[in-house]
């Protein structure tokens, strides 16, 4: 049977990377929708190439444009706009599955969306699982849908696990997640409130979006992931560790109770989850190039030094801290981010305003049942932040 796909975020980088799986497989899906932010003429392309019946963009005046570039084009897209659009097509009747790859926690309402609707949903976007937590997990329970981990760690680990969910508590001891230690894992942290955007979205391995290169910089990507397993794989934190791995060759481990060490390898190449997530149960090729043992150099880990990457400890911190607290957390990061970008702060007041925002805003404990409140929270947060940010680029 063809699956019908659901792309949040076509023109992003793992959009892309999930388009270039999908065109290896044409007889067994077909792009049902796909969607954009701002980059109108990137989406249009997409439409040309993939004919999807709807896609959809954040503003009517965006939507204009581009209904009238495939009008010219002779192809009959549906283009809507806004958020209840996201919602509206990640969970339409027609659709399979939704690959979530939207950055940031606007991601958050079209995959409930789509997790109410038993869709086969698949994650990239962790920041939706970092501020809806419990929430996230208990809408994909009550609808039935399908979880898979995008994110290459939390795939690798999924990966080392047995189908039923049911075994995971028993059999793991704790995981290892690996970390590339980033572009400044080897950098002097006295000199690391100079670093530029262009060297802090360098990332010696991958190549991503601009928010995921920054957070792998500051080794927030990490705390994140850690939220995000601390919900996938329902661990408490302190089953959850880190170890640096520069070569981002092992994506993961899982240490079982009698010591054993399931590890899932692979090139540092995205369409690899997303051909595990596309095909599970099953495998298909992904389009990657395989792992050349023989041309490998050693595998190395090392601890992460917290003086040179203190955000990881707020991921444990918030998770030890009231629920919401990691939403205020992801709320402070994405503000701080798009700020260091603009050059409006320094990379190392990243930390300074997370830490900052996550000890001023408390989140109440109806914000965290229901979106509505998630929304509020984030919100609440944001403002800080942004007030924040006001008083350090005065
Ligand atoms: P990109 O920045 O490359 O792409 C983001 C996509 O989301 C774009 O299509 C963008 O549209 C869209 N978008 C941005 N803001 C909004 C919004 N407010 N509402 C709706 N759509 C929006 O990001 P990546 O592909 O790198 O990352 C996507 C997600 O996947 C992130 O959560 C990231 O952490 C995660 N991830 C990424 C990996 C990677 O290798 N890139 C690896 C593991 C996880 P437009 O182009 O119009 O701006
Ligand atoms: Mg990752």
């Amino acid at each position: 049977m063809i699956q019908r796909v659901c792309i949040l975020g076509a023109t992003g980088s793992v959009g892309a990377s999930t388009l270039d799986v999908i065109a290896l497989h044409p007889e067994r899906f077909e792009v049902f929708a796909l969607t954009a932010q701002q980059r109108v003429d990137e989406l249009v392309q997409l439409c040309r190439r993939w004919r999807p019946r709807y896609a959809v963009l954040g503003s009517e005046s965006q939507a204009l444009a581009a209904r009238t570039q495939l009008r010219d084009a002779g192809v009959r897209t549906e283009v809507l706009y806004g958020a209840q659009a996201l919602c509206d097509v990640a969970a339409h009747p027609e659709v399979d599955s939704v690959m979530a790859a939207i950055v940031g926690a606007a991601g958050l309402a079209p995959c409930l969306a789509a997790a109410r609707a038993g869709k086969r949903l698949m994650l990239a976007n962790k920041e939706a699982l970092v501020v809806g937590g419990g929430l996230f997990m208990e809408t994909v329970r009550q609808g039935g849908a399908t979880l898979l981990p995008i994110d290459s760690e939390h795939s690798a680990i999924f990966q080392c696990l047995p189908d039923d969910r049911r075994q995971w508590a028993e059999r793991i001891d704790h995981i290892v997640l690996t970390a590339s230690g980033g572009p400044f894992r080897a950098r002097d942290p006295a000199t690391l409130h100079s670093v530029t955007p262009e060297e802090a979205v360098a990332h010696p391995n991958w190549v991503m979006g601009r928010k995921i290169s920054v957070d792998s910089a500051t080794m927030m990507n990490k705390a994140l992931e850690v939220i995000e397993a601390r919900w996938l794989f329902e661990l408490p934190p302190e089953r959850i560790r880190v170890v640096l791995h520069p070569q981002s060759i092992i994506h993961s481990m899982v240490v079982c109770r009698d010591a054993s060490v399931l590890a899932q390898l692979g090139t540092p190449d995205m369409k690899v989850p997303i051909a595990v997530g596309l095909a599970h149960p099953q495998r298909m090729a992904s389009g990657a190039s395989r792992l050349d043992f023989l041309s490998l150099s050693a595998l190395s880990f090392e601890a992460v030094d917290p003086r040179r990457f203190p955000g990881l400890a707020l991921a444990y911190d918030a998770l030890g801290a009231a629920e919401g607290s990691t939403a205020v957390l992801n709320a402070a990061n994405e503000v701080a981010v798009a700020a260091f970008l603009d050059r409006r702060i320094r990379f190392t007041d990243i930390h300074h305003l997370n830490a900052d925002t996550v000890a001023a805003v408390l989140p109440a404990r109806d914000e965290v049942s229901a979106i509505e409140g998630l929304l509020a929270l984030d919100a609440r947060a944001r403002a800080w932040a942004a007030a924040a940010v006001e008083r350090m680029s005065a």
